[in-house]
């Protein structure tokens, strides 16, 4: 049985994980739980998985949740609450699903008390991830991805010789805009960015999946998971998004790993990894599939992809900087204060305008990160 906590338990991977651990319940205990602000969500989640400790990240929030709480959970409060969860011994693998900078703070936690991690999270390496990476080595903490592409790679390198690597091919399905022409995107509304074709998910990161930013991210966060350069990584867009991502090794053979497109697949995978469980989630059938197609990303329609490149060639604070100012204009654009061609814009100036510092200590990384968020606001307004 391993007691399992989830950071982000409203969240669309949260609600994913615990309908893993529901159907698992002989192998997972859920004994943490945490939300940003959804207390009505986490009353219903508390009430079926009863969990030892919960944590409401906004004190106003939390405050009524106790109020309103019958049960004796242990309710942590804030950002220094995450903290103290991910510092709670009863819990044995942590679930980061929390997007966004904010879960950088209690994933060092987590890694200092030695537990392993499932990480969905990508924002936190691609502030932070050598140094991540180095306190995981020490500490021995697995870090084993979640989301389907980490995974993917994960699945194909187990067991392979890392020196024997040539090219990992990172999937993307190109978002809902893969069609749209350049053109188009400039009047481009909120719900059309929304509606992705292949994965239902939150907001920041769909909206992510439309500017192609998710997979930038997801280009410098494989560098980190995998300890490769920037040179041995490339993106291939892949509609359908059943392969979801390959490796090439330096004989010519490539491995891919598909699976229908859920979530839950990757999820249990980390949850159970280094073993195999049964799952009645659906199945691929090759009989019924027409065909698979391959195509380049275009950098000039998504030119978020070109800045992720840039801050994966260059690393130190920028990468922070990138998704800083990244976090601050999808903000923006989902409150209908800055269109969609402009996220990128807002991402490349704060970029231009930063002065690199390389190796950085993490509180190079927590200023360079609030500069950046300061920068973008005020170009914003
Ligand atoms: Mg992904």
């Amino acid at each position: 049985m391993k007691n399992i906590a989830i950071f982000g338990s409203t969240g669309s991977i949260g609600k994913n994980t615990l309908s893993v651990a529901r159907k698992l319940s002989n192998r997972f205990k859920v004994v943490g739980l945490s939300t940003n602000s959804d207390i009505k969500t986490l009353s219903t989640q508390i009430r079926e998985f009863r969990p030892l400790f919960v944590c409401v990240r906004d004190k106003e929030a939390a405050l009524k949740l106790k109020r309103a709480l019958s049960s004796r959970v242990k309710i942590f409060a804030g950002e220094e609450g995450l903290v103290e969860l991910a510092e709670e011994k009863r819990i044995s693998q942590f679930v980061f699903a929390i997007s966004g900078s904010a879960a950088l703070e209690p994933l060092l936690s987590a890694i200092k008390s030695n537990k392993d991690i499932a990480l969905a999270n990508k924002e936190a390496l691609v502030m932070a991830g050598p140094l991540i990476m180095r306190m995981a080595a020490k500490a021995r903490v697995r870090i084993i991805p979640v989301d389907s592409e980490q995974s993917a790679i994960w699945q194909c390198l187990e067991g392979q010789e890392k020196q024997k690597l040539r090219t990992i091919y990172l999937t993307a399905s190109g978002g809902p805009l893969l069609n749209k022409s350049k053109t188009a995107l400039r009047r481009i509304s909120i719900s059309s960015v929304l509606k992705h074709p292949r994965w239902k998910m939150g907001k920041k990161i769909t909206v992510d999946s439309a500017t192609l930013m998710n997979k930038g991210l997801e280009f410098i966060e494989a560098m980190f998971l995998f300890n490769v350069g920037w040179d041995k990584i490339k993106i291939l867009v892949h509609p359908e998004a059943l392969i979801h991502s390959m490796v090439e090794f330096v004989d010519g053979v490539v491995l891919a790993q598909l699976s229908a497109t859920d979530m839950r697949i990757p999820i249990q995978y980390a949850l159970s990894y280094p073993e195999r469980l049964n799952s009645s989630l659906s199945r691929l059938d090759f009989y019924r599939l027409k065909s698979l197609n391959f195509r380049r990303p275009d950098t000039l329609k998504f030119p978020c992809l070109g800045l992720a490149y840039q801050a994966a060639k260059e690393l130190g604070t920028l990468p922070a900087v990138m998704n800083a100012a990244n976090e601050i204009a999808v903000e923006e654009f989902l409150k209908e204060r800055l269109s969609f061609i402009m996220i990128p814009e807002v991402v490349a100036r704060v970029m231009r305008k930063h002065r690199n510092i390389s190796s950085p200590g993490l509180n190079d990384i927590r200023e360079a990160d609030s500069w950046a968020r300061r920068e973008a606001h005020r170009f914003i307004n």
